[in-house]
């Protein structure tokens, strides 16, 4: 409808307000979606034609010309509409969004060989004699490329352009031979009266093919991801697409292993370590629609499905689908975002779901699915408080009697151990015992974390790294450095010593770098090659090690300091899910908390094993000051080189904040983190009630305030870190 003017808008991948206006040249036919080339000040850069008529602004004599049209599938509406959404929800430029989504396209990398076959049309349908042309040519042949197609059939390359958009023909690869796909028709394995219940409910609504979401609440073990799977056959059953999000694509290799074994295939592996072979054979295997399972991490949101019919998202409770820089926003919620835009439903999994979506399923947004009992009689764990006040370690040392007796007779009967603890490297501190220098890093606000088997001190926010210095950098003093604090290589080092027998398997996101790795540590676990685990949180999720007994949790109170919003919660859900790895098959399981605190409310929801009454306990805490779930937040990071260019920022912001009732401007204040990667940073935090949005309030607020270019300002709308 724009076309006629003879120009378009085109999304660019940068952070402008919004598209560009640009000339059609004469004999180029564009609709919105179409990938091109645009000329940008002296550069040729890659667009997307936007949807909605060309501004106008620029005037005629003034508008440069689209260069060319690459013959690549366009983007879809739904992905366009995605992007449209992300950017309004978290107040981004959209092309930045635009950016993330082209980092995805894999088909700009080379020369695709892409044809068109046909899509399934309903009987109903009524077809020009046209395109019943072009139909009858892809029953000669399938797949035609676009010209090969037009020519066939007789018809301009309009029409099958056209037919394109209105769904009627689908990508497909004129080259290499696709994956095998998952075949949805093998059996599964026989389900429990509860799970084929819940399996039941899912296939229901794939089977609808409308959106509504599921939570499927099941304790550890309790068999979530078979019952998913059968929303998948369903899925595949209908000839549509499914998405399952991991929040840890370093995680999966268990269960690609056990998908594979239900389907017969492995499903599709998005994430950003493929290679490039691998990242464009998937690509054109979802456009094409060849690819019937994606897995994938974040970005895998991105990936331009045809036909979507379900979604995933497994351990929807993570803070890991929070993308906390560039775009800030949470992959779960835009996958659900998503999901709506495809009418397809939604899947979220998880054995400590989020007060969040528990809010949703009490407010009739959500369905709850519950699956209350592990499977196959395996029972919960028996859940041990340890206090560290009654029972210390030896001096210098993390592990207390109880845990080391425990350790040893689990070890003894032949069965496996797990230690946790939640901090990667040596010692979170290094301090001269001489002077009391305390090694920081040099562009942020944190102590300088030991790595011994590396030998160097590093940094956990912005990477830096130096050797481990011989003597004190601030009084000189020789071999007077000393580690403090727990660090995971410590207990590594500890368990050595009290267990010389056993076979210690370290496991830490450091240690264990990419996929391959960590899948052959499980499968070490699995061949009974390792009787004590040590790991941080890579080992707490996830997994399923059937002779591993034993769980010790070496500082179960180290996330309840700082004073997070979702401190309690989030420690809660790690440690339940870290005691969820003992005791999965017959032989029972027994955790052990090592807490300076065994009263703490979180401790004792942690041994009863009650989270129902801890959520509830939370709710309440959190209910009358409108904290979330029952308000909303968001979150601006002033950010600049200079301390006093942030300052002045923030005290601006301050001024000009919104106010009215039901809405408080905490700060501005010096963030946690008061300085990260050399920017100094001041954070303020908008809460309002939840019947009101916060984005039209930071659109007035921020249109009030003009920001000099040396200061950043970050917008984090619903935050999970407050750092
Ligand atoms: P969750 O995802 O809830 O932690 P899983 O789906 O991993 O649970 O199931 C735990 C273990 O029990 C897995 O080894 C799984 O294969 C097995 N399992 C679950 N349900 C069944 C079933 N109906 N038949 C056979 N094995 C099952
Ligand atoms: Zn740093």
């Amino acid at each position: 409808m724009h076309a006629h003017r003879g120009r378009v808008p085109v999304l660019l991948p940068y952070p402008f307000a919004g598209p560009f206006d640009y000339r059609v040249p004469n004999g180029m036919e564009l609709a919105p979606g179409d990938i091109v080339q645009v000329p940008l000040n002296r550069r040729e850069v890659v667009g997307v034609v936007w949807d909605g008529a060309a501004e106008g602004a620029v005037g005629d004599h003034r508008l440069r010309s689209i260069s060319a049209r690459m013959d690549v599938p366009p983007m879809r509406a739904d992905l366009r509409r995605l992007i449209d959404w992300i950017a309004a929800y978290t107040l981004s430029a959209p092309g930045d969004v635009l950016a993330m989504a082209l980092r995805v396209n894999a088909m700009q990398e080379s020369a695709p060989k892409l044809g068109w076959r046909r899509a399934e049309i309903p009987p109903d349908t009524t077809l020009t004699k046209q395109r019943q042309a072009v139909l009858d040519a892809l029953a000669l042949a399938e797949p035609l490329g676009s010209t090969a197609l037009a020519e066939v059939a007789g018809v301009s390359a309009g029409v099958v352009r056209a037919m394109a958009d209105a769904g009627l023909l689908l990508p497909a690869d004129l080259g290499a031979a696709d994956s095998p796909r998952p075949d949805p028709h093998r059996p599964g394995p026989l389900l429990s009266l509860e799970q084929s219940a819940a399996a039941q409910a899912l296939r229901e609504s794939v089977e609808k093919r409308h959106f509504d979401v599921s939570l499927l609440d099941g304790v550890t073990g309790s068999g979530k991801t078979e019952v998913y799977h059968e929303a998948i056959a369903a899925c595949l059953q209908a000839g549509r697409q499914a998405l399952v999000l991991l929040p840890e694509i370093a995680l999966s290799a268990q269960f690609l292993a056990r998908f594979t074994t239900r389907f017969g295939a492995a499903p599709a592996v998005w994430h950003s370590d493929l290679s490039p072979a691998t990242r464009r054979r998937t690509w054109r295997e979802v456009a094409t629609g060849a690819a019937g399972v994606v897995v994938g991490a974040r970005s895998a949101l991105f990936l331009p499905f045809v036909d979507l019919g379900l979604i995933v998202i497994d351990e929807e409770h993570e803070t890991a689908f929070k993308q906390e820089d560039g775009v800030i926003y949470n992959a779960r919620d835009m996958a659900i975002v998503r999901a709506r835009l495809c009418h397809a439903p939604v899947v979220l999994a998880s054995a400590t779901p989020s007060l969040e979506t528990f809010y949703n399923v009490e407010h009739g947004r959500y369905r709850h699915l519950t699956l209350p009992s592990r499977h196959g009689g395996a029972s919960l764990p028996d859940v041990h408080l340890v206090d560290l006040r009654a029972d210390p370690p030896a001096r210098g040392e993390l592990l207390p009697g109880p845990t080391n007796a425990a350790v040893r007779e689990t070890v003894e009967r032949g069965e496996q151990a797990m230690l946790f603890l939640n901090r990667r490297g040596y010692a979170p501190l290094t301090l001269c015992r001489r002077c009391g220098h305390r090694v920081q890093c040099p562009n942020c606000t944190a102590w300088l974390v030991e790595h011994r088997a590396r030998k160097i001190l590093t940094c956990h926010h912005c990477g830096h790294a130096e050797p481990i210095p011989p003597c004190c950098p601030e009084c000189g003093a020789e071999s007077s450095l000393t580690a403090i604090g727990p660090g995971v290589e410590r207990i590594v080092e500890e368990a050595g010593r009290h267990f010389p027998e056993a076979r210690i398997l370290p496991m830490a996101s450091d240690t264990l770098s990419g996929p391959n790795a960590a899948a052959e540590a499980a499968a070490r676990i699995e061949r009974r090659e390792v009787d004590l685990i040590v790991g941080t949180q890579i080992v707490a999720k996830g997994w399923h090690f059937p002779h591993l007994t034993l769980v010790g949790v070496v500082d179960a109170d180290l996330g309840l300091g700082g004073g997070d919003l979702r401190a309690a919660e989030r420690t809660v859900q790690l440690l339940h899910q870290v005691a969820g790895r003992a005791g999965r098959a017959e032989a029972p399981g027994r955790v052990l908390l090592q807490s300076f605190n065994p009263e703490h409310p979180v401790m004792q929801a942690l041994q009863a094993q009650d989270l129902p009454a801890f959520r509830a306990r939370e709710a309440a805490e959190r209910k009358p000051g409108h904290w979330p779930p029952f308000g909303r937040l968001a979150a601006l990071i002033v950010s600049a080189e200079r301390e006093a260019d942030a300052e002045e920022v923030a005290q601006i912001l301050g001024a000009a904040a919104p106010h009215g009732a039901g809405i408080v401007v905490l700060g501005p204040a010096p963030a946690p983190l008061a300085i990260l990667r050399g920017r100094h940073r001041r954070r303020l935090l908008l809460k309002v009630r939840r019947d009101i949005a916060v984005q039209k309030l930071l659109r007035l607020w921020l249109s009030a305030v003009s920001i000099p270019s040396q200061v950043r300002v970050e917008i984090d709308v619903d935050p999970m870190s407050f750092l």
